[in-house]
């Protein structure tokens, strides 16, 4: 389950670095808490089971297994991604005048605007398939906790046959 690493440049979200409560954190970091002093621990998925000294602390923590991006990383971008669609709707929209321009300028223009127009459709065909990609993830994890649920209640309902039968011996 890993994201593509072929994010164009141009693209808002393109911003694989973000600052969480003043650490740098990146896509590919695990997050995790010292089991000593609970601080905050970043380290990179290449560290993934070895033996580091906490940063704060000095003790030796084993760095847990890279589950995907960590909450805090998706939070951040999130919430910067959500800040430059505001700001983009604010800003009024640019007036284009390539009047009396020479023709090479022209073409170069348009080809380059094309090419940029072309990646934002393939940009948001994908952000598309990731969006449905998504939803059914997350209504097979709600059936999923539904069927605990339901195997939850059962498994109650035999435990209190078992503890009202041996609270009554049979004769
Ligand atoms: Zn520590």
């Amino acid at each position: 389950m890993s994201e593509p690493d072929n994010q164009p440049a141009a693209s808002a979200d393109s911003t694989d670095q973000i600052e969480s409560a003043g650490v740098q954190i990146t896509e590919r970091d695990v997050v995790f808490e010292c089991p000593h002093c609970q601080g905050e621990l970043v380290v990179d998925r290449e560290g993934a089971g070895l033996t580091v000294n906490c940063s704060l602390c000095s003790q030796p923590v084993t760095v847990p297994d890279y589950q995907g991006p960590s909450l805090h990383y998706l939070q951040a971008v999130t919430e910067k991604l959500s800040e430059a669609l505001q700001t983009a709707r604010k800003g009024t929209p640019r007036s284009f005048d390539y009047e009396g321009r020479p023709p090479e300028e022209l073409e170069r223009r348009r080809q380059e605007v094309q090419r940029q127009l072309r990646e934002l459709q393939n940009q948001a065909l994908e952000a598309r398939a990731h969006i449905n990609h998504t939803r059914i993830q997350l209504h097979r994890y709600q059936l999923k906790l539904e069927m605990l649920y339901e195997r939850q209640t059962e498994l109650k309902a035999e435990l209190d046959a078992l503890l009202s039968a041996s609270q009554r011996p049979a004769p």
